[in-house]
């Protein structure tokens, strides 16, 4: 489904102007285009923070988590990427 809105979320707060029956019977809260996908909370579908191809929903809150969370899982992958690189340089 393509992203019909462009507000600054980037999120499908759109389809409320648009197709408002539609995000009702879904029951998401007016306001909001989505069920929080880690606290159950009213919250917005989006894509990932961190520019993976991956599109959930978030609350604000978690939405942030989501993306420090991603930085964090990224910086240990690099670490232990190095290393590795590391450890092959003085076997060969
Ligand atoms: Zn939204
Ligand atoms: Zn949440």
């Amino acid at each position: 489904m393509e992203i019909e809105s462009t507000n600054p979320r980037g999120c499908y707060c759109g389809l409320w102007q648009t197709h408002p029956e539609g995000m009702r019977a879904k029951h998401y809260n007016e306001g909001y285009c989505g069920v929080c996908e880690r606290c159950g909370k009213p919250g917005h579908t989006r894509h990932h923070p961190a520019k993976l191809p991956v599109t959930s929903a978030w609350c604000d809150r978690c939405y942030k988590i989501v993306y420090f969370t991603r930085f964090r899982y990224s910086l240990y992958f690099w670490v232990g990427l190095l290393a590795v690189l590391f450890t092959v340089s003085k076997i060969f």
